[in-house]
């Protein structure tokens, strides 16, 4: 008996294949994988995920034959080939024709939209300024949009230019300069009457100012003060601060409607400390009492005698 060499595992491989390849030969099979395959493939796409990626790989594919100009050809006249054929079809021709007419209308019919809504908002627009206030915020947005428009020097310098070439040309023409030159003249006159009036608003304001005396009491040390060396307190304010009750009736201790503390009391009261000279450290005037206290009227009358 002849000896039966073992078949090495390459052969097998090989062996496998040819039978595959002999396999798929037969019609029968090939016509069972592609429905195999086509079926695989259907179920594949029902996954978006895979439906985008095979989309972007195909579009990836197509990008980078095109980039082959010969392939760009081919599919070019693959494409008018296509076209010219199909147009042979009078159903397919009637379609396409069909098809432009209905986009040429649409965009007119998109032109003649605009159009209307373009009247629409201006005829709503001038309803709207008919309202002073409404013209009035319109004028003022205008005015910012233009300020920052010509904010920008690329912009402002060639306007700046042209205007200026357009003003010279207008004033060789005597008809436009006299009215100007009056214009002028008459809105420096108005400009010197308003400086002069704000110099007798600032000379009014440094009168008020210097009459103005040290009348403002602290409620806490009763100093006389400016207005500007003392500061609003409440209770609430100091409490807020961190003063108790019993420290901000003695901080509030001058009977006043608006109470005030000096720099210095404020900045004890602030650090919750009482300070040394509060008139409730024993320096406030006793109370007068009714056998001293003057008859205001019969005082008045006595030092008009006097005089
Ligand atoms: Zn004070």
């Amino acid at each position: 008996m002849p000896k039966v060499k073992k078949k090495s595992v390459a052969q097998k491989a090989r062996e496998a294949r040819q039978r595959g390849r002999i396999a798929r030969a037969d019609s029968q099979v090939v016509e069972r994988e592609r429905d195999r395959k086509a079926a695989a493939d259907r179920i594949a796409r029902e996954d978006p995920e895979y439906a985008q990626r095979e989309r972007d790989r195909k579009a990836a594919a197509d990008r980078k034959a095109r980039e082959d100009p010969e392939y760009a050809q081919r599919e070019r006249d693959r494409k008018a080939a296509a076209d010219h054929k199909a147009r042979e079809d009078p159903e397919y021709a009637q379609r396409e024709r069909d098809r432009k007419a209905a986009a040429v209308r649409q965009a007119r019919e998109d032109h003649e939209y605009a159009q209307r809504e373009r009247e629409k908002q201006a005829s709503a627009d001038r309803l709207a300024r008919m309202d002073p206030e409404y013209a009035q915020q319109e004028r003022q947005r205008k005015a910012i949009d233009m300020r920052s428009y010509r904010a920008n020097p690329v912009v402002r310098t060639p306007e700046k230019k042209r205007d200026q070439e357009c003003h010279r040309a207008r004033r060789e023409d005597p008809s436009f300069r006299t009215p100007e030159k009056l214009r002028d003249s008459a809105a420096k006159r108005s400009q010197r009457m308003k400086q002069s009036s704000s110099f007798e608003k600032l000379q009014n304001k440094f009168h008020v100012k210097i009459r103005s005396a040290p009348t403002f009491i602290c409620s806490c040390c009763g100093g006389l003060w400016y207005k500007e060396s003392t500061c609003i307190v409440t209770e609430n304010i100091l409490k807020d601060r961190g003063c108790d009750e019993n420290l901000v009736s003695k901080l509030l201790h001058v009977n006043q409607e608006e109470h005030r503390l000096c720099g210095t009391c404020k900045k004890s009261a602030y650090a919750k400390r009482l300070p040394k000279l509060s008139l409730t450290n024993g320096l406030d005037f006793p109370e007068i009492p009714e056998c001293l206290r003057v008859n205001k009227k019969l005082y008045q009358e006595y030092t008009i005698l006097e005089l």
